[in-house]
């Protein structure tokens, strides 16, 4: 039951290791980026979080715009509508000259004041290869088992714990694990 239970989760674990890995490669040639844009429930401000495989790296940004005090002014419906237009883009990498510098995570925050409005912004930088190696971790650790007990059954041993099956094959009097082992020479 407990090994089932792994197997599945080392299954889900290469199946997310495989699609990080298909976006990771596609970042270096192709930029895929999704945006949504979102108005607060008072109207007062336009919320538009980002997502965007880059080089390397899954680039999270949000951003919130509030203009000057009261209901929405033209320009933020303009805005809105502007935003909602672009949706999803796919482009050139904007960093492909700097990959290097986009293995490093990052996170930063502004907020920048103009007459009459603010502009606040979040940012996060995830490289590929941090959000991937959890991922492998179980799949690693399950190779590495599974590399064990085929070296054990070969040895002649309990496949689970490695006590010595040559004397009594069939069953670990060790450890109650049922085994081929020698039973069918
Ligand atoms: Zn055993």
């Amino acid at each position: 039951m407990k090994r089932r239970l792994l197997n599945l989760l080392s299954v889900l674990s290469l199946l997310i290791l495989t699609g990080l890995s298909v976006l990771w490669l596609r970042s270096y040639f192709y930029e895929d980026g999704l945006l949504w844009a979102v108005a607060s429930p008072d109207e007062v401000t336009v919320w538009w979080p980002s997502v965007a495989s880059d080089t390397g790296a899954l680039c999270v940004t949000v951003r919130a715009y509030t203009p000057s005090p009261g209901p929405f002014s033209m320009e933020t419906r303009v805005l809105l509508n502007s935003l909602r237009e672009q949706s999803h883009w796919y482009s050139q990498p904007a960093d492909r000259e700097d990959w290097a510098g986009n293995l490093r995570p990052v996170f930063a925050r502004e907020e920048r004041l103009q007459p009459g409005r603010i502009l606040r912004q979040g940012y996060f930088r995830l490289p590929y290869w941090l959000l991937a190696a959890p991922a492998a971790v179980l799949p690693t650790l399950r190779l590495r088992a599974a590399r064990r007990r085929r070296r054990r059954t070969t040895r002649g041993q309990c496949p689970a714990c490695g006590y010595d099956l040559r004397a009594t094959p069939g069953r670990c009097p060790e450890c109650g694990e049922t085994s081929s082992i020698g039973t069918a020479a």
